[in-house]
């Protein structure tokens, strides 16, 4: 039996208030509502223990790229984990679905890409690679470059160093002191500005903002850039086209490491396999997690490029760094069989030519509603703005708490999508159908048409 099945749903609400303590959540306002209990799920479809399908717009927490019900990649794990369930690679051991894995990986990455290392999440990945950045340059004999560049309202895990890392004021706010020598600069948020500068103009100003941060901090003490190439968490902010190439010449420039974290961009989110394909941008790292596995088992890595490797080996001696689940079997071996169904599925490609251009084509006709000022979108990673004047594009006040409103209306109309603010984002599986996409802009039409009633009322 399922268990899911063992007991009513009912049960499982009172259980979880009294037990389990939840991520990201306020306990207090919890125990008033309950948790929606999510039971099962397949395709684009999540179902809850009341009886709702809802159109999960998000992906889980944007990882399910192959969607949900995979068959194949329940095969993976049970086979591997019958054949060898858990080995480390500590002290001279390999296994098989780790090197097959770090072989493919080399493959679907860019040509600086040759060696990963493997952690078991995004949030263990930005610690590596924060530790791996200073080692660095501690072997190239530059031990004072320790300081990392990251943006404010960046989401970069909450491990100590990620929370650290990640440019959340609120997070800094709890449990510090945060981790020191790391500095955040303002993120390309034209849409946030006040839009006085075209985008492009907008970008280049941004991106100047590293030149200035490392001016100011002296450049020999600047280890490395870090960003995602689309922040996420911080309300999918995608920088104007003139940005990512800036920040590249700026990198090159000071010599600095360019490192883009594409726990949510990478494995075709945004038609192509990583998010510095998109912008082709060529980072000397990348972080990853979510999509290498769908989310079926957790995995993370870092993807080490040539110039960081070669310090490592060449230079030798430990890295005195790595976990109990670095390469964990039965995640590597669905890894490959997710990696398979992209490849097999042309799911990257079809992000890119068909449905990504399919959605944001029906994404932009959310733009004629009343209380919307932008939308935007990139393969499968969009973003509304919602707005109480839409020429002025002014926001709603605060206490309205307008993005909540209209996200509690969606899933309680049948579609996940999440509020960041008054920002709604969405990022559904990359196997959403085009009638699927036409129920989910039908379902946010609705649910806007809800909460400027709400609003107004
Ligand atoms: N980096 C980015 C860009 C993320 O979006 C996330 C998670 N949303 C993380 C790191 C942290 O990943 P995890 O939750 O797997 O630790």
């Amino acid at each position: 039996m399922a268990i899911a099945d063992s007991r009513q749903g009912s049960e499982w609400k009172d259980l979880d208030g009294r037990h389990y303590l939840h991520p990201f959540t306020d306990h207090k306002s919890l125990a008033k509502t309950g948790s929606r209990i999510v039971t099962r799920a397949d395709g684009v479809y999540i179902f809850d223990a009341d009886g709702n399908k809802i159109l999960d717009g998000m992906s889980g927490l944007w990882c399910v790229n192959a969607g949900y019900g995979r068959d194949e990649l329940v095969d993976a794990a049970a086979n591997q984990m019958r054949e060898l369930p858990y080995y480390n690679s500590f002290f001279q051991c390999a296994h098989p679905p780790s090197i097959e894995l770090s072989r493919m990986l080399q493959e679907i990455t860019q040509p600086q890409f040759n060696r990963v290392f493997y952690t078991g999440s995004g949030s263990e990945s930005i610690d590596t690679m924060i530790r791996m950045v200073r080692h660095y340059w501690e072997l190239k004999g530059e031990p004072q470059r320790k300081t990392l560049i990251a943006r404010k309202n960046a989401y970069h895990g909450s491990t100590i160093g990620g929370a650290s890392l990640g440019g959340m004021k609120p997070m800094h706010s709890q449990g510090g002191p945060m981790v020191p020598r790391i500095e955040h600069i303002d993120q390309p948020y034209w849409f946030g500005s006040d839009r006085s500068l075209s985008p492009d103009e907008f970008g280049l100003q941004a991106a100047q903002l590293l030149r200035q941060k490392i001016e100011a901090l002296g450049p020999d003490q600047v280890a490395a850039f870090v960003g995602e190439p689309i922040q996420g968490a911080g309300g999918v902010i995608i920088p104007p086209d003139s940005y990512w190439p800036e920040i590249q010449k700026i990198c090159d420039e000071y010599g600095i490491l360019l490192v883009t974290d594409e726990v949510i961009c990478g494995f075709g989110r945004l038609g192509q396999w990583f998010g510095a394909d998109y912008f082709d941008v060529k980072p000397d790292l990348m972080t990853f997690a979510k999509g290498v596995t769908s989310g079926y088992l957790p995995l993370g890595g870092v993807m080490v490029g040539d110039r960081v490797a070669d310090a490592l080996i060449d230079k030798g001696g430990e890295f005195y760094h790595g976990y109990t689940y670095s390469g964990h079997p039965a995640a590597c071996a669905v890894a490959i069989e997710n990696i398979r169904i992209l490849q097999r599925e042309n799911l990257v490609e079809r992000v890119r030519d068909d449905i990504g251009p399919y959605l944001a084509e029906r994404w932009r006709t959310l733009a004629e509603h009343p209380i919307v000022g932008e939308t935007r979108m990139v393969g499968l990673m969009g973003a509304l703005e919602l707005v109480a004047d839409k020429s002025s594009l002014a926001r709603f006040d605060e206490k309205i708490g307008a993005g909540t409103l209209c996200r509690d209306f969606l899933v309680n109309n049948g579609l996940v999508m999440r509020a960041v603010g008054d920002t709604i984002v969405v990022a559904p599986p990359l196997t959403l159908s085009h009638e699927e996409a036409d129920e989910l802009i039908g379902k946010a039409w609705k649910c806007l048409d809800l909460t400027q009633k709400a609003i107004a009322a």
